[in-house]
Parts: structure tokens; sequence; C-alpha cells
């Protein structure tokens, strides 16, 4: 593609920081050394791991001990949740959310598939506003209840949970508790020390830094069942070498956001709210999907009444504009996105939502070109559309 790219979709990947590559170059040349070898030549991979683990658990309010190291964020979250149910075999309940990535979702519906549905799955419901009732989770916590897992941040549309109050509940009643914060860290402050939490996962591509990196936290003194058996790697908590390069990088990302933070959030919540107030203004039936209020600075997800969004998705990309859709195409139909389905979005604004996530990379000027260049192609497509009538 020629010209330049508008990336607004930074929930599903983000560029790498130049001073996270600069930080990985050595070890993607000269320290190759495998970090658990004994040689000094290996003495500073395991050093730059060490380095690593200690700015993740600065970022987390975690001590370093608490970080493992994994591939992904999906492997933390199966990790941590067949953890609970590997170290509780009697406890056959499962509580989680209708609106978790499928990274946990898929999972949990699959852990009841694959034991012949010995196991019972909460998925609690959201409003409208896609936020939790706590006194439905309350009524659902019980002493079968092997694990909680329930995200600290909605990847669609940025919505926040209660995620304090409900790790101390799950505490209360000694369930394990654990949440993928994989859209949450670097976005917002986070005080591991001060929680009642288990179990964190994150994911080194959501924050700059490299695919192919995640952590798993783990609370010192809550029972831990490691799912990758091998190695003695992770004090045995996670076998396999260690990805030194990728891990160097999530280090430095890490250091990076608990550096820039606050600013970094500003401007990104500033040049979101240029760009949501800009489109709803000058959008008809145009709606803001999510609670304003509980929401992460940089994602917003707006519904277009009576148009696709795949078909708005393929007039932005012909400018260079990359966001995400709410809808998959799934066996040639499009399915309205199952976060947005259990909010009660109707259907006709469910088929035409749109999901822009930003980072510190976007400019003012991009915001100001898809403000421009939306509103005709929204225009344009409902002019199609034999169900579009502006009242
Ligand atoms: C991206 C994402 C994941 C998966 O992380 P990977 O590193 O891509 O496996 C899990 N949960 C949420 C909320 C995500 O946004």
């Amino acid at each position: 593609m020629s010209g330049r790219i508008i990336y607004l979709d930074n929930n599903a990947t983000t560029q790498i920081a130049p001073e996270v590559r600069e930080a990985m170059m050595p070890y993607l040349t000269d320290l190759y050394g495998n970090p658990s070898s004994m040689y000094s030549f290996a003495a500073s991979a395991a050093a730059g791991l060490k380095e690593a683990r200690a700015k993740v658990a600065a970022l987390l309010g975690a001590s370093p001990d608490e970080i493992v190291f994994t591939s992904c964020g999906t492997e933390s979250d199966s990790t941590a949740i067949l953890s609970a149910i590997r170290t509780f075999p009697e406890k056959r309940h499962i509580i989680t959310t209708r609106v978790e990535h499928p990274a946990v979702k898929n999972l949990c519906e699959n852990i009841s598939l694959f034991t012949g549905h010995k196991y019972r799955l909460t998925q609690l419901k959201v409003n409208e506003k896609g936020m939790l009732d706590l006194a439905e989770y309350e009524a659902a916590l019980g002493d079968d209840t092997a694990i909680v897992s329930v995200m600290w941040a909605n990847n669609e549309t940025g919505v926040v949970f209660p995620i304090a109050e409900m790790a101390k509940m799950a505490r209360k009643r000694g369930i394990l508790f654990h949440t993928d914060a994989v859209q949450a860290v670097g976005k917002m402050p986070i005080n591991l020390a001060a929680l009642d939490v288990d179990f964190l996962s994150l994911s080194g591509h959501k924050l700059h830094a490299p695919k192919g990196v995640g952590v798993l936290y783990v609370r010192k003194g809550s029972p831990f069942t490691p799912f990758l058996i091998g190695g003695h790697q992770e004090r045995g908590r996670r076998g396999g070498t260690e990805n030194a390069a990728s891990i160097v990088g999530l280090g430095k990302a890490s250091e990076l956001a608990a550096a820039n933070m606050e600013t970094d959030n500003s401007r990104v919540r500033a040049l979101r709210d240029r760009l949501e107030e800009g489109l709803l203004a000058r959008i008809p039936k145009s709606i803001l999907n999510g609670d304003k209020s509980h929401r992460l600075p940089n994602t917003c997800n707006i519904s277009f009444e009576f148009v696709e969004g795949e078909s708005i998705l393929l007039h932005m990309n012909q400018i260079g504009i990359c966001a995400s859709s709410g809808s998959a195409c799934t066996s040639g139909s499009l399915e309205p996105s199952h976060v947005l389905r259990a909010m009660g979005v109707p259907f006709t604004a469910a088929h035409g939502s749109i999901r822009f996530s930003l980072s510190v990379y976007n400019t003012e000027e991009e915001i100001d070109l898809v403000l421009g260049a939306l509103p005709p192609i929204i225009a344009s497509l409902r002019a199609l559309s034999p169900f579009w009538k502006e009242e």
C-alpha cells in the first residue's frame, strides 16, 4: 500500500516502540547465550531477564519473583485457569463473564466440554453499558468455585470492571481470582500489592513490545500448578527456554509505560475524545457503545446505524485508515460480536459498529483526517441501504 497508514487498531496490536527495539537488538545478535547456561557469556542474557522481570514487576506493583514470562496473553490466561482446576479437581465451578476475550471465553466453554460437562460455568451478564452486576457476582460465588476469571478492561469497548472489589469478594470466600489485564496494563495504574488478585495476564504486543511474549503474575503463596512442564525455567513454573530478546523488550516497554503513563494517557484521551465527539456530532444515528466513565482512555466503539461495519472498514482501508468492526465474518454471515450482543445492542446498530483504539503515536492531524473522511463514507453507504431513512 502506498501513502501513509492511520493506525487506529491498537487494541489488536501495537507498533514496537523504537526504544524497545533498540533494547532488544543486542539479544538478537551478540548476546545469544541460553540464560540457563553456566558460563559468563550467558550471564548477560540472564542479567537481561532479571532486569526485565524487575521492570515488569514495578509496573504492576508486584515483586519480581511473582512474574512468570510466557509466550502470549492467551498462554497466561490458559495457565491461570487450568492451574486452578488442576489444583482443586474437586471444585467444579468457574465464574467468568459473557464479554471475555476468546482466550478466556473459549477456554472456559471448552473445559466444560472436554470434561464431559462435569464443570458448571457461570458467565456473568452485563447491562446495556457493558457493566457487571456485583450482586449477581456475589450470589454466584460458591464453595465449589475453583476460580473467578474476569477481564480488567474490555478489548472491544474499553469498559473497565471493578477488579479490586471483585477480587476482594472472592478472597473473602477463599476463591482464587484471575484477571485478564491484557488491555489494562500500561493504560491504567495497577498496584497488585494492594489487591486480592491471585493471577493476572498481560501481553507484550498490546503495549508496544513484540508479539509472542506475555506474563502471568502469580501471587506469592497462591496455589499454582504449571501448564508447560519441562525444564526448571521460571523457577519451575513454566518450562521452555526463555525468549530473552522479547522479554527484554517487554521490560523496556513496561519501564516506558510506568514512566510516561500520566502524560501518555492524557494525550491519548484528548485525541480519543476529539475523534469520538467529532464523529458523534458529524454523523447522525451514531451511538457510543460502552460506559463512558468506566473506560480505557484509548478506546471508543461507535455504532453507525443501518450500515455494515465491514463495508465501512473496506472504505477506510482504501484511504489507509486501520480500525476494527464489532462483527466477525463466520461462515459467510456477519455475526455481531458476543460483546455487543451481551450488551443488548440492537442488530441494526451492532452490525455497523467500529472500534477505534489509539496509541501515543497518533496525532491530531490523523484524527482530523478521519473526521473529514468518515462522514461521507457513512453517508454514501447509507444511500445504498434500503433501511436507511433520515428523519
Ligand atoms: C489480545 C488479547 C488477548 C490475547 O493476547 P495474545 O498475546 O494475542 O495471545 C487476551 N485478552 C485480551 C483482553 C486481549 O486484548
